[in-house]
């Protein structure tokens, strides 16, 4: 088993940076870990998505303090956690905004589909749209229970645990100003950020 672990590791995409990309249309996965809440900055123009440090450290939140206009400008919530992907079995990352997380919030609510701590059947999110302000999705849970596999199983028992991976983000966009120190000395550039919670 112990020797598999470079094929478990390809078969799955542990450490692989997979994430799970919603596609248009049925998306089957499975929760396989709690998800864990955190902030998170869209920028508009950039068309993409920055991790909130905080507001003490995180460069957005500061300068939108510093210009009064923090109400715009803060973060929106999104979980972060593990699910399989079972269009190419795939173990990823998933992330899901506040929406998709209160449907599968009401899965587990609902007596027919009741679970606690991860769901004991797959989940079917439809996405409908791309864009901005057409995309809509809807989520169902798989008619079926269905037990996970043993090599499932022990694939997820060595997942990082997403709190973890979530520091890591953050360490990855506060050292982002300063990539070269990060990248020579991690913890020269880690005692500078601790020392004012600023990079530098
Ligand atoms: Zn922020």
């Amino acid at each position: 088993m112990f020797g598999d672990i470079e094929k478990i590791n390809k078969h799955y995409g542990v450490g692989n940076g997979g994430w799970l990309k919603l596609e248009v249309g049925d998306n089957q996965i499975r929760i396989v870990s709690e998800f864990v809440d955190y902030g998170n900055h869209f920028l508009e123009n950039a068309k993409t998505s920055v991790i909130c440090t905080g507001a003490d450290t995180c460069p957005i939140c500061l300068e939108a303090i510093k210009n009064g206009k923090y109400q715009d400008n803060k973060p929106s919530v999104q979980f972060l956690g593990y699910v399989i992907d079972r269009k190419d079995a795939g173990m990823k990352l998933f992330r899901m905004g506040w929406g998709i997380f209160k449907d599968i919030n009401d899965l587990s609510m609902k007596a027919d589909s009741a679970f606690e701590g991860t769901p004991p059947y797959d989940i079917v999110i439809n996405r409908v749209g791309t864009g901005k302000n057409d995309t809509r999705y809807k989520v169902r849970c798989a008619r079926t229970n269905t037990p996970l596999t043993e090599d499932e199983m022990s694939a997820i028992a060595d997942l990082k645990p997403i709190e973890d991976v979530i520091e890591e983000m953050k360490e990855k966009q506060g050292g982002e100003t300063d990539k070269e120190d990060y990248e020579s000395d991690p913890n020269a550039e880690l005692s500078a950020r601790d020392s004012d919670g600023i990079d530098k």
